[in-house]
């Protein structure tokens, strides 16, 4: 996969549904792909690179070389924190008080975004939108630093998709938080819509991912 070209496709697409293609940064995700796509990653110029898996993360953070941004994108232990927090960037799925807690006291004052959960699913990763103002008031009690929201989109009609985005993009204009992660490679136009001002893509830039 060239990478290169691959993002260029990406920065288009953005373009095309309206966003600012210089504004809204372009995540790379690794999970599920070789570790050499964290270096073609940032040969192509992107510095901040996510993952989902923990032990996947670590791996890969201690095998490459390049100085990288490590987000932390996937449903998250409290026991997995205390070994990503040396090399995590940004924790992006921040759903629960008690992560929050844990983070608080392993990486004082990191910054965070907390998961909106857009699916009627308990069992998937995000608060629910109700409970999304209070815990970042709780959050920011702990000393964490809340940059923002982050959710996976709805899967539907492009209307139910956007209608999720949505919710995240209110939610952050009526909490003033300004970074808004929505949008991956099969529905970034959807959520550049609606404001996403950070588009996490893995497929559309390394192609398909192994299977775990
Ligand atoms: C896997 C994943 C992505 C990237 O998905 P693609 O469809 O490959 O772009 C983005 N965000 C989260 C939370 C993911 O789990």
């Amino acid at each position: 996969m060239d990478v290169v070209a691959a993002l260029d496709t990406v920065r288009n697409r953005i373009a095309d549904a309206g966003g600012d293609a210089e504004q809204i940064q372009v995540l790379a995700v690794t999970k599920g792909q070789p570790v050499e796509c964290v270096a073609a990653a940032a040969a192509a110029g992107l510095a901040d690179v996510g993952e989902n898996y923990a032990q996947e993360l670590l791996a890969k953070a201690e095998a490459v070389d390049e100085d990288v941004r490590w987000h932390f994108i996937g449903q998250l232990q409290r026991n997995k924190v205390r070994s990503l927090a040396p090399v995590v960037h940004l924790w992006q799925s921040v759903d629960r008080l008690r992560l929050g807690e844990e983070i608080s006291h392993r990486a004082p004052g990191a910054s965070v975004l907390v998961e909106v959960n857009l699916t009627d699913d308990p069992n998937r990763g995000g608060a629910r939108p109700g409970f999304v103002a209070g815990l970042v008031d709780g959050l920011r009690d702990l000393g964490l630093i809340v940059d923002g929201l982050m959710a996976v989109g709805r899967q539907g009609t492009a209307d139910d998709v956007r209608s999720g985005f949505r919710v995240v993009r209110d939610l952050a204009d009526r909490l003033g938080l300004a970074t808004r992660s929505m949008g991956m490679s099969d529905d970034l136009e959807l959520a550049v819509r609606e404001g996403s001002t950070m588009v996490r893509v893995g497929s559309a830039l390394f192609g398909p991912r192994i299977v775990r």
